[in-house]
């Protein structure tokens, strides 16, 4: 019986997940996600101004973050929300973005917006309330850009996989997935952070996986714990809202870090990374 446990043992660490599992997917010119780096990506909810947009560019590029995150078009649960600034925040994005070297990532909510996306953005990102919205996947996999891809709050992993062969069955295999937090009982926090699937996904797919502290936790304080946990479990990248005025954001202000907070957030990330033998950019 003891042998028996020994043989279970070592078998279990022999067969340990290692990074070259995954396959990473090139985003820019040469940025792998998936590799040895874990990428960050941050920046508003919504795209609202320039000046709010650059100011948060400005202090993404400063602690070495990779890409710029905003929404253009906004999937909000109210249709009296704001809903997003559409092309104008497109143009936003990419002057912005330009001017700090950065990447962009944003959502396409529809189609007929994967033209623009594909002209302004470098990633598109689908969101979690399209991860089954099987004309977009399919959209999406028509094309050569590669897509972000968010676990719906409601789905399975499993489900969650076969959205993602829905884009390969049209050739595009550049797809990042991205956990986000799911429904749960519980009601403390906004979603639950599944940091199960991140390490399942590690072990059993070679997706890249990028993890979303903000919306996993819809809480600013429970961010960086989130985001710590992401990488503990192996997330290839972090995807976080930061705000210049959180209590005055038209989207999510109560999950956004204040642009004070970047530092500290890269550092706290930085250290878990280092712990895994990996860096965070
Ligand atoms: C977002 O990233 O802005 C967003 C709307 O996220 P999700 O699709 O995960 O709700
Ligand atoms: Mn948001």
């Amino acid at each position: 019986m003891q042998q028996e446990l020994m043989k279970n043992e070592l078998t279990w660490a022999d067969d340990q997940p290692t990074h070259s599992n995954t396959v990473p997917v090139v985003i820019g010119a040469d940025i792998a996600v998936g590799g040895q780096d874990i990428i960050l990506m941050a920046g508003p909810c919504s795209v609202e101004s320039y000046e709010q947009t650059r100011v948060v560019a400005q202090e993404v590029a400063r602690v070495g973050g990779r890409v710029l995150r905003g929404g253009a078009y906004k999937p909000r649960t109210s249709p009296y929300s704001f809903q997003g600034l559409g092309l104008e925040g497109l143009e936003i994005l990419r002057a912005v973005a330009d001017e700090f070297d950065l990447l962009v990532i944003t959502e396409a909510l529809g189609v007929e917006q994967l033209p623009l996306i594909v002209q302004y953005s470098d990633i598109i990102q689908i969101g979690s309330r399209n991860m089954q919205h099987y004309p977009l996947l399919w959209a999406a996999g028509e094309l050569e850009m590669p897509v972000l891809l968010k676990r719906g709050f409601m789905s399975t992993v499993d489900e969650w996989l076969k959205a993602a062969e829905h884009i390969i069955s049209r050739g595009n295999e550049r797809i990042i997935l991205c956990e986000r937090g799911i429904r749960t009982f519980e009601s403390a926090t906004r979603n639950t952070l599944d940091v199960n699937a991140v390490a399942l996904i590690k072990q059993t797919t070679s997706f890249p996986i990028v993890v979303d502290p903000s919306h996993a936790t819809g809480r600013a304080d429970l961010v960086v714990a989130g985001g710590r946990a992401a990488i503990a479990a192996g997330a290839d990248g972090l995807l976080v809202e930061f705000h210049h005025n959180p209590a005055e954001a038209l989207s999510d202000g109560e999950q956004a870090l204040p642009l004070s907070a970047l530092s500290r957030f890269r550092r706290e990330a930085g250290s878990i990374a280092h712990a895994m033998g990996r860096d965070i950019c």
